[in-house]
């Protein structure tokens, strides 16, 4: 019997352990070790942020999918990979043997060039410490409805464009316009620096038709428990920083041996093995594909379950993988808020109400297939 060991439970592991379910490969025991039970969805992220989505509608249950496809599910931290020994060693002082190994851990906002990050900034990932402190804030709120609120949000990307309209609307349904203060700050000259700049202008009408506040070339160099500090010395008051800057890898990943690229992500060929060893297999935001690289966004951690889980296959079976090639145009649906979204497709992007029905049955059909 081989061991497949899955380190993470991110989008591509949980589309490829439902192919698993479909269809078994023979003569494998999958063990998968992930840091919680119930793994988010971020394409309903925000939406559940906004209050328009219940935990368990945004939520992938891994124990569910390990029951059903008889793995082994360990809730545990991997903090450490020996290829040579083929060893996973977790928080909890575990050691785990494998044949074959997948990691797709996600990333987490980079917080390395800002004093302060650690102790005071809300991270956008890991996603439950988010949830938990956003429901604190919420919580709050509803305890002191005459309080006046202000968060601010370091990063002008999708990510957090979307969270910033995401709470506002949330903050709104509890307490006046007038008492919500969001400053949205970004290092760049415009706001979503990766899409085209029609989508750019977009956000920024939104933006301030809700009196949200865009702060454009500024880097925050400091956070303290009721401000920021940016690079020129000046001070933006704020109750709450969230942080969702570009994505960033686990360090612990540099001392293991697997190829990584300058960033530190893991390096993988277009078969999702890694450049450094044929059977470790890495994919979603931590891995870079060297001669394919593609934004840092779940819908290529979706797109890659399926050749995932097909290459596990064909390289047990002893048979020649399979090269994944990822889109290089794709539609992105971002929520405003309202119940409305902005589609993004190459150099177009339009705000409607459909976009948001279009996102919403979209995403429900996504959970569905966890659901039965
Ligand atoms: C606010 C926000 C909104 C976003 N909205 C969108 C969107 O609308 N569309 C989109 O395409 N992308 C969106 N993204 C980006 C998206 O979240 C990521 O690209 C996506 O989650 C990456 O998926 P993944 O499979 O790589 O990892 P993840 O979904 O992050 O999953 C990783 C899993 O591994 C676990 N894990 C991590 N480290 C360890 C460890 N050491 N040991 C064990 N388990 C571990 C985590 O707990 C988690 O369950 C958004 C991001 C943010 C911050």
């Amino acid at each position: 019997m081989k061991q497949l060991v899955l380190v993470g439970g991110g989008h591509s592991h949980a589309i490829a352990l439902k192919m698993y379910y479909d269809n078994p490969i023979k003569n494998v025991k999958i063990t998968l070790i992930n840091e919680v039970k119930k793994t988010p969805y971020s394409g309903m992220l925000p939406a559940h942020i906004a209050g328009y989505y219940n935990f368990h509608q945004t939520h992938i249950n891994l124990e569910k999918l390990a029951q059903k496809t008889n793995s082994n599910l360990m809730v545990d931290q991997v903090i450490d990979i020996n290829p040579t020994q083929q060893k996973v060693y977790c928080l909890s002082g575990n050691t785990i043997k494998y044949d074959l190994l997948s990691i797709d851990i996600g990333s987490t906002p980079d917080d390395s060039q800002i004093k302060g990050a650690k102790e005071y900034a809300i991270r956008a990932k890991p996603v439950p410490t988010l949830l938990e402190k956003w429901e604190a804030i919420i919580n709050d709120l509803n305890n002191n409805p005459n309080q006046n609120i202000t968060l601010n949000i370091i990063g002008g990307g999708a990510g957090g464009v979307e969270l910033a309209l995401n709470m506002h609307k949330r903050l709104t349904d509890i307490v006046t316009a007038k008492q919500v203060n969001i400053n949205i700050i970004n290092r760049g000259q415009v706001l979503l620096n990766s899409h085209n700049i029609r989508a750019s202008k977009l956000f920024n009408n939104l933006l301030e038709k809700k009196d949200i506040n865009i702060i454009l070339e500024t880097e925050i160099v400091e956070i303290c428990s009721d401000k920021v500090i940016t690079k020129k010395g000046n001070i933006i008051k704020g109750d709450y920083t969230f942080l969702v800057t570009n994505a960033s890898p686990a360090s612990w990943l540099k001392n293991t041996g697997l190829s990584i690229d300058k960033k530190g992500f893991i390096l993988v060929k277009n078969t999702l093995q890694t450049l450094s060893h044929d059977n470790i297999f890495a994919t979603g935001d931590i891995a870079t594909i060297k001669d394919n690289p593609s934004p840092k966004a779940g819908v290529f951690a979706v797109r890659q379950g399926k050749p995932l889980y097909n290459n596990w296959r064909l390289l047990l079976e002893g048979k020649s993988l399979n090269s994944y090639y990822p889109q290089s145009f794709y539609l992105s649906l971002i929520g405003t808020g309202d119940k409305k979204a902005v589609a993004i497709w190459g150099n177009c992007a339009y705000l409607s109400k459909v976009f948001w029905y279009l996102k919403d049955y979209i995403d429900k059909k996504f959970m569905e297939q966890f659901s039965s």
